[in-house]
């Protein structure tokens, strides 16, 4: 049985880079050739249907059906033009991943024959059954419909011979039943309380848009050994597997080349993401050993969200072209780091950036002040929410542990925005400013005119961290769906500025002025933020206790920490910004909590099965080996201190082994029995808090007896790939 260990080892290492041939023009050239972009929409429709589409993708207005059939025919064209025959509206429901239904382009021409056909009708709507995918009992009330519906501001682009269409996926009552939908509104909500919050510095500003530039972290291992190791492929981390005694300790990964295999794959990964226009720009090896990073140029929001889906996919799919699978887990190796994506974050209006410092004038950099305050205003108020937001069964392995940001949201600001915050706070409306003259504002403030963000200036262990012109969230798990961190901080901030707004108007309808009104109110609430800000380490336990005296959350159990959706602060908050009704975001809980038990009842399964087929067998063989040579030495001397002697070595390790066997037979049975007990528990939220309390913590007391294990067993012994094979195999 050890063969096959080896035999794939042998494979692995024995592999050669899939050449990928260098495209025949340059990036600038392949750029979005499979997209239906500006450019070709301009080529394809005629001219007052493309002035007519770009109105409703700039200002996000419905799309009348005369516009869409015009709009049909000219992506048909394109199409056919690729050589496409069929197509899909391509959505994103509450899984992991994205789904599709797909039609061909032909229709009967009643003549015995077939045309090629699409209509506005087909490409605006579809409607896939709904109650194939998650919704949390929203379907069940009475309709199983749901609807998919074309997102105009996100392009249609072409993969293979369909053309895939981005759409929201909602119920037939209207509810979301996806990603997508929430994140237009929440977009939507930004615009319109950034944009009115921009009137008081610049009347001209038309839009506010929300920025994602995310950096997607991932493994990648060989395809043999992959499956061989029956925990990666069936829930996409080791459930077992001793520490290599080299890992990442070195850091000569970080640093180092990129080996030949894994070149080949990014090459082909980026030329695939180019085409399809997704602006990639930057790759690099990571901390641990076989993990790698992208990262694209930033782009709006909702579509950086499709553009990551597609990436996820689309790593996926040439991994294994190149003999790899792609690890998208969070935490897919005990022992070294795990995964996540960094989400850059910010807002632009059409003529600027809100959070770039310094402005050219005192009133530029006040607006800077303000949207920096207003943000940490509302992650202050939801923090618990925004880690809600992206915490879930695989990404609860990277958080809290010392290498991604811990299980308590705080914002790192670096010491010179931190100074400038301080100087507002304490400083007198006479210091601040000085008002000359009936119309003319003049601001006073010290040091902004001169403000140079460092960029350096930067804190690793901060989730939520000013970088400059942006915040980074950090602490998004590498599967995530950006979109889930996204629709809970741009409604977070959207609320902030909204309810800084309702204050200044106030202010101002006393009579006070506009600027000192602004000043009055972000004084008030850069006191109210001040437990958010943290620029320590984030590692430490000292800052466990000063979070929980700030009043932080700091609960660690993942379907708790699922309850802040549905506080009355968060409820409030999705409504009045007429993102999400209650009723929706219940339904979404019960996803979120069935997810989370079914992970971990996957993951018991697997390692219950693994341990009873192949560890306990494995172990026991080798026992009886060292049996056998304890007997034939029994029976080769009779001089009982010297079998003592020659025996006490092997009589130790059997004895060890029977411990550990012994520990791994009783705790699988009695986790197994304790799935049984809680599986009767009806509520969800009940049952996902039982797998967390009473279940999972199996897994780790039995894998620690496993990983003894393997180092007392003969390697040839061993069926599974170990770490150093998994992890060290170009
Ligand atoms: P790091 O040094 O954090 O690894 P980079 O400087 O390469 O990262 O940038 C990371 C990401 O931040 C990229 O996707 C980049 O496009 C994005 N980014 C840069 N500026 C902004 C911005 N103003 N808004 C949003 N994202 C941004
Ligand atoms: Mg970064």
């Amino acid at each position: 049985m050890s063969n096959l260990r080896f035999k794939v080892v042998e494979e692995a290492f024995k592999k050669r880079p899939v050449e990928v041939p260098a495209p025949s023009e340059r990036p600038s050239e392949y750029f979005a050739k499979y997209v239906f972009n500006q450019e070709k929409m301009f080529r394809y429709l005629p001219l007052s249907t493309y002035r007519k589409l770009r109105e409703v993708i700039e200002k996000g207005t419905p799309l009348p059906m005369s516009v869409a059939d015009e709009v049909a025919k000219g992506m048909k064209q394109w199409a056919i033009d690729m050589g496409v025959t069929h197509c899909t509206h391509w959505f994103q429901p509450l899984t992991e991943g994205t789904a599709e239904k797909h039609d061909a382009f032909v229709e009967h021409d009643w003549k015995g024959g077939m045309v090629e056909n699409f209509s506005g009708k087909e490409l605006v709507q579809q409607e896939p059954d709904a109650s194939s995918f998650p919704n949390g009992g929203i379907r069940s009330t009475f309709e199983a419909r749901g609807y998919s519906a074309w997102d105009p501001a996100s392009p249609v682009f072409i993969i293979g011979d369909t053309l895939m269409i981005p759409t929201v996926f909602i119920s037939y009552t209207g509810e979301a039943l996806d990603y997508k939908a929430p994140l237009k509104k929440a977009l939507a909500a930004i615009d319109k309380a950034a944009t009115a919050v921009c009137h008081y510095f610049d009347p001209e500003v038309k839009k506010v848009s929300a920025n994602l530039g995310w950096e997607q972290e991932y493994f990648l291992v060989d395809e043999g050994l992959y499956a061989a190791r029956p925990d990666l492929l069936l829930t996409g981390r080791t459930l077992m597997g001793h520490e290599s005694s080299k890992n990442q300790q070195m850091d000569d990964h970080y640093f180092g080349a990129i080996p030949e295999r894994v070149a080949e794959f990014m090459r082909d990964l980026e030329i695939q993401a180019l085409e399809l226009g997704i602006p990639c720009k930057t790759r690099h090896n990571e901390v641990a050993p076989n993990q790698f990073e992208l990262a694209p140029i930033f782009e709006e929001c909702n579509l950086a969200v499709d553009h990551n889906m597609l990436v996820m996919s689309l790593m996926r799919n040439i991994a294994r072209k190149h003999g790899f699978r792609c690890l998208l887990h969070e935490k897919p190796f005990a022992g070294i780091n795990g995964s996540g994506k960094h989400n850059n974050w910010s807002l632009t209006t059409d003529n600027g950036c809100l959070l770039h410092a310094p402005g050219k004038t005192p009133e530029d950099n006040l607006r800077f002040i303000t949207f920096v305050v207003e943000t940490l205003v509302g992650v202050f108020r939801h923090n618990g929410l925004l880690k809600a937001s992206i915490v879930s069964a695989t990404n609860a392995h990277r958080l809290g542990a010392n290498e991604a940001p811990p299980a308590i949201i705080s914002s790192f600001l670096g010491s010179q925005v931190s100074e400038l915050l301080d100087i507002v706070e304490n400083s007198t409306k006479e210091e601040l400013f000085t008002l000359e003259g009936k119309h003319s504002v003049q601001l006073d403030i010290p040091q902004i005119p001169e403000l140079m963000i460092d960029n350096t200036d930067r804190n690793r262990t901060s989730p939520f961290a000013f970088t400059g012109n942006r915040f980074e969230f950090r602490a998004v798990g590498s599967i995530a769906n950006c979109a889930s961190a996204m629709i809970a901080l741009n409604t977070a901030v959207a609320e902030a500025l909204t309810d800084f707004k309702t204050r200044v108007d106030a202010l101002i309808e006393k009579g006070e002025s506009k600027i000192s009104a602004i000043l009055d109110i972000l004084r008030e609430d850069i006191k109210t933020c001040k437990p958010i800000r943290f620029d320590g380490n984030g590692y430490s336990d000292e800052w466990k206790t000063e979070a929980l005296r700030r009043g932080l959350d700091c609960e660690t159990s993942t379907p708790l920490i699922y309850d802040r959706y549905l506080d009355p602060s968060s409820i409030g908050m999705f409504e009045n910004m007429k993102v999400m009704k209650r009723h929706e975001l219940e339904a979404r809980n019960e996803i979120k909590w069935e997810t989370y038990y079914k992970k971990i009842q996957i993951e018991s399964r697997v390692l219950g099965d693994l341990c009873m087929n192949h560890i306990i067998p494995v172990a026991t063989k080798y026992q009886s080996e060292l049996v056998d040579n304890v007997h034939k030495i029994q029976l080769a001397f009779s001089d009982p201190k010297q079998v003592k002697a020659l025996t006490a070595y092997n009589i130790d390790l059997i004895e060890k082994i029977n411990k550990h066997t012994s520990f791994i037979a009783e705790n699988v049975d009695a986790m197994v029995e304790k799935r049984r007990e809680v599986n009767r528990i009806e509520d969800v939220r009940t049952l996902a808090i039982a797998y967390h309390d009473e279940v999972a913590p199996y897994l780790d007391s039995i894998r620690y007896h496993i990983d003894k294990l393997e180092l007392i067993v003969e390697d040839e012994m061993w069926t599974l790939p170990k770490y150093r094979e998994l992890l060290f195999i170009r």
